[in-house]
Formats: structure tokens, C-alpha cells, sequence
């Protein structure tokens, strides 16, 4: 049988009220849809864990900024209603925009601000970004009500904002963070991969390459912060069709916080690179 798609908002809401008055719990997967394996691990998983699962499909304009690739972004609801549904998933949220922002090209009146997370790394690349994100999400949540709601470590600094939100906000939310799903070449699984031809998709590799790299050189006791940042420079400039990161921080993996120069503690590195038309994000935990 074809998976449910629901598009209103009311009629969401009368649907998980109903799944949570027969005392079933829900879980929440919110995606930009073009749904890969990632998505359907965290499918999977709230699946495993839930016993009625929504996934929402929504391109969220608020979350791109000027000149980014909201128009191209890659859709394709009948495929992902395929991927959905064979991961688990019992219903399709797919909004459009007028549903979620009825003024829409207008402005919200009243947004969220994500802090003081969201100012490094990929805030200060996209600016509103984070404010977009969190907004939607409340939205979501607010619509969804209380769930676990399933993210990916893929997006290391979304989880941790949306984490910080919940709590400082009480949503009755549960957020899981779910391990990053890769291609063979390491690659992470990313929708915007679909723009990266054969081989801008072979070079990417070395994003994580280097990543696993120097996590092993940690784990092998180098201690030098500046050590680290450089040796993934160095092998990521080797690939003429990967661009220079906007950044590569090493930070505290609760806090976020920079590392210090002498690392020390759970650790993540993450970076940002463009590589054609994609713009690629990518981290792994180390121990120091
Ligand atoms: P997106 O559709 O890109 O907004 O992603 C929706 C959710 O899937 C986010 O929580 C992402 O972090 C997660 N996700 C995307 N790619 C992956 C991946 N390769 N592995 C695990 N989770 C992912």
C-alpha cells in the first residue's frame, strides 16, 4: 500500500493526536526530502524505537540565504515516499510553503534566534542559517508534538542547536542523534551530492580521508592543535576539484567550544568545502 502523504497542518495534527490518544508513542524524522540512507537510518531507527513514524519533507526557504541553492535544491517526493516507506516510515509530512509560511515571501513576524552555537563554523559562513533552522524546527515540533525526533550527526552543529533549543525551550521532545551513513569512497551521504559529477564525486573523498587521518594521528598522540588543522589542509589542497575549507575547527564535542592548542578530551573536527556545485560538510569524533 502507498504511504500516506499529508500536506495540511490540521490534518497532522488530528492524525498523531489520534496516534497518541490509543497511547502509541511517535517518532519525528525532518528532512529537506531526496532522501538517501541517512535519512532512512534515522527512518530505521525511530522506526525500531517508535510505534508510528512521521517524516517531514519540507525545503525550507528560511534556512538558505542569498544566492544559495534553494531553487536547484534536488526533490522528488515519489522516490522518497518509496525510501520512507521501506525504512519504516507510516506517514509523509510534505507542506508547501504557503502551509508552513502563509505570508510567505513576507517575513515571519516572530522567529527564533539560535545563540551563541551557532556563531562559529557554519553560522558564520551562513549567517541566518541557524535562525532559519531553528524556527522551522519549533514549527515542526510544535505541529508534531511530543515525539523523539531523529538527527543526523552529519549536520554535528544543527544537532547540537536543536539540542540546546529543546532543552532551553521545554519542547516534550526527545532528540536522538544517529551516526553519519557514508558512500564506500567515505563520502558522506548528502542530497547535494546529486550535484557533484563522477569526478568531483571521487575527489570529495578525501574530506573524510583526511578527517579519519588525523583523528588516527590524535589517537596516536599527537597533541598539536595547529599539527592537526594542517595536516588536513595540506592532503584536502592535493585535490584540485576541492575547493580551500571556510573552516576547520576542532572543538569540544559537548560545548562545541574551540579546542585549546594542546588538545585534550572528546573532540570533534569538522570542516566545510565546496567541491563544484556542492557544498559539503563532514566531521568525525577523536579522543585526546
Ligand atoms: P536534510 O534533508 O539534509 O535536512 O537532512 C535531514 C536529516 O538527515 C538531518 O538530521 C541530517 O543530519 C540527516 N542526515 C543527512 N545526511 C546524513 C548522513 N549521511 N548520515 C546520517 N544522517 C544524515
Amino acid at each position: 500500500m502507498p504511504i500516506a502523504v499529508v500536506d495540511t497542518v490540521a490534518e497532522l495534527r488530528d492524525l498523531t493526536g489520534g496516534v497518541r490518544a490509543q497511547g502509541s508513542s511517535v517518532g519525528f524524522v525532518p528532512t529537506m526530502g531526496f532522501l538517501h540512507d541517512g535519512h532512512a537510518s534515522l527512518i530505521r531507527a525511530a522506526a525500531a524505537e517508535t510505534d508510528f513514524v512521521i517524516v517531514s519533507i519540507f525545503v525550507n526557504p528560511l534556512q538558505f540565504g542569498e544566492g544559495e541553492d534553494l531553487d536547484a535544491y534536488p526533490r522528488d517526493l515519489e522516490r522518497d515516499c518509496e525510501i520512507a516507506a521501506a525504512a519504516g516510515a507510516d506517514v509523509i509530512f510534505a507542506p508547501n510553503v504557503g502551509e508552513m509560511y502563509p505570508n510567505y515571501p513576507a517575513e515571519l513576524d516572530v522567529t527564533l534566534a539560535a545563540g551563541s552555537l551557532a556563531k562559529s563554523m557554519e553560522g558564520e559562513f551562513r549567517p541566518t542559517h541557524f535562525d532559519g533552522v531553528v524556527t522551522v524546527v519549533a514549527k515542526l515540533f510544535n505541529i508534531v508534538g511530543p515525539c523523539r525526533a531523529y538527527f543526523g550527526e552529519k549536520d554535528f552543529q544543527q544537532l547540537a542547536i536543536v539540542t540546546r533549543m529543546t532543552q532551553d525551550l521545554s519542547f516534550p521532545v526527545v532528540i536522538v542523534g544517529m551516526p553519519i551513513v557514508r558512500e564506500a569512497n567515505g563520502l558522506a551521504l548528502s542530497s547535494r551530492n546529486k550535484y557533484l559529477s563522477s569526478d568531483e564525486f571521487d575527489a570529495a573523498s578525501v574530506l573524510y580521508r583526511s578527517l579519519y587521518n588525523a583523528a588516527v594521528t590524535i589517537e596516536n598522540g599527537e597533541r598539536n592543535r595547529d599539527t592537526i588543522r594542517d595536516q588536513i589542509l595540506h592532503s584536502i589542497a592535493v585535490e584540485a576539484l576541492v575547493s580551500t575549507p571556510d573552516y576547520v575547527e576542532i572543538v569540544d564535542s559537548s560545548t562545541l567550544e574551540p579546542a585549546g592548542q594542546e588538545l585534550k578530551g572528546n573532540l570533534r573536527i569538522l570542516l566545510a568545502a565546496q567541491v563544484g556545485q556542492a557544498r559539503l560538510l563532514d566531521n568525525i569524533a577523536t579522543t585526546a
